[in-house]
Formats: structure tokens, C-alpha cells, sequence
């Protein structure tokens, strides 16, 4: 059974918005990128994770626009030693195989090879671990809690990408009949708050045309920012 992580998932849920897990995920990612250009760059293992695992495009985006230039280096430097001969391996096996039967199928094989080096993240490994926990937390809590179903129904659902993942693990861990009942509470947060979005976002574009000096309302002001979330999963800024 995953570590329960229930007094985060009790904050996020009391901070609203449009998704628990969204707000979850933005605070493990601030701490572990801030640690990381700290003292965690240096921990031999974690430096055997990085060398293997390496960063995304946007957490080395990030990393790169903090602090920390020095420890950033040497934990690349390391990274690139250990790319270097998976690198050759995989074009090595493509050139082997070039000219023959199987020279497609080897060349498609060193692509794959080589995307999986540019995409595989040690912070996103991480952020994987813990939106696992959080998700077992939260249906751990509906099932088990009696105070926090009332909390849940009171909440806005999910982003879709998160719904999607909470989708999967109830299916995975959840019996027929709670299964059924999970989903149906569930689908109906979802399609409220798509439905409210829908209405706020229609007026947000009203009050953006030209002419229109009204304010609106702070739901109308935030629309576009909190349907951004929705469909995609993120921090947007409000408006
Ligand atoms: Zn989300
Ligand atoms: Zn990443």
C-alpha cells in the first residue's frame, strides 16, 4: 500500500480551485526543483538517478533559469558520460544493420532508443511516485473517511488529465459496487464544472470585446486561466 499523504490532500482540497491535484503537483515540483539547486544536486543517489534518468525539456528549462549553474553542470557533465555510449550503442546497431533486411526496423529501434534518452526525467520519475500516493490518498479517503466525501462533492472534479488518472486507479483498485458509486459522484463534479467553465469562459469572452467596460465577476475575470487547468492540468495565472 502507497505512503497515505492525508493532510496534503486535506490543504489542497481546502485551497479549491479547479483541481487538487494540479495544486499538489505545483508545490512537489517547486520543492523538488528548489532542493535540487540546493544540496540535492550533489547526493550520490541522486546523481545515480540523474545520470540515468536525466531531465525533460521543461525541468531542465527551469533548472537552467534557476540557481545553481555550478551543480547543474557537474550533475550534466555526469548525465552526458552516461549518454555518450547509449548514444553510440544505438546508432551503431542502426549503421550494423544499414543495407540489410532488417535496416528499417534498426534504424526505427536507434529512434526509439534515442527519444526515450531525450524524454526519461528524474523530477518527473518523482512527481509520478507522489501523484500516485495522493491518488490512492484521495480514494483511500472517499472510501474510508466519512468526513471527506462531503468535502469531495463540495470540490470542482479534477483537470481532465488528472480525472483521467484518478479514472484508472479507482478502476484498478475499486470493486464493483463503490467502483460504480466513486464514478458516478465523480462524473457529476466533472461535468458541473465543465458546464460552469463553459458559462464563465462565454462571458470572459464577452468581456473582452471591444467596447465592453463592465468588470465582471472574479469567476468571469479567471475563466480562461481555470479552463487552461481544466483541459490540460497546470498553473495558469488568474484571468
Ligand atoms: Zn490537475
Ligand atoms: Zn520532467
Amino acid at each position: 500500500m502507497p505512503k497515505l499523504e492525508i493532510s496534503k490532500v486535506h490543504d489542497a482540497y481546502r485551497q479549491g480551485g479547479e483541481c487538487p491535484l494540479c495544486l499538489l503537483e505545483a508545490s512537489a515540483e517547486k520543492a523538488l526543483l528548489i532542493s535540487f539547486q540546493h544540496s540535492r544536486a550533489m547526493e550520490p543517489d541522486v546523481r545515480v538517478r540523474t545520470n540515468r534518468e536525466g531531465f525533460c525539456a521543461e525541468h531542465v528549462r527551469r533548472l537552467y533559469a534557476g540557481k545553481n549553474k555550478l551543480g547543474l553542470g557537474l550533475a550534466i557533465h555526469t548525465r552526458l558520460q552516461h549518454v555518450l555510449p547509449e548514444v553510440a550503442a544505438a546508432l551503431g546497431e542502426a549503421e550494423k544493420a544499414a543495407g540489410g533486411r532488417d535496416a528499417k526496423q534498426a534504424a526505427v529501434r536507434a529512434a526509439a532508443r534515442l527519444s526515450g534518452i531525450g524524454e526519461s526525467c528524474y523530477v518527473c520519475g518523482l512527481l509520478r511516485q507522489d501523484r500516485e500516493r495522493w491518488i490512492f490518498t484521495i480514494l483511500y479517503l472517499w472510501s474510508k473517511d466519512p468526513e471527506f466525501p462531503p468535502v469531495f462533492r463540495a470540490s470542482r472534479g479534477f483537470c481532465i488529465p488528472h480525472f483521467a488518472a484518478m479514472v484508472n486507479e479507482a478502476a484498478r483498485s475499486m470493486r464493483g459496487d463503490r467502483l460504480r458509486s466513486w464514478l458516478a459522484e465523480a462524473g457529476t463534479l466533472m461535468r458541473e464544472s465543465l458546464e460552469a467553465l463553459e458559462k464563465d469562459l462565454h462571458a470572459f469572452t464577452q468581456l473582452h470585446q471591444a467596447g465592453n467596460r463592465t468588470l465582471g465577476t472574479e469567476a468571469e475575470r479567471t475563466a480562461l486561466g481555470r479552463t487552461l487547468q481544466k483541459l490540460a492540468g497546470g498553473e495558469y495565472l488568474a484571468g
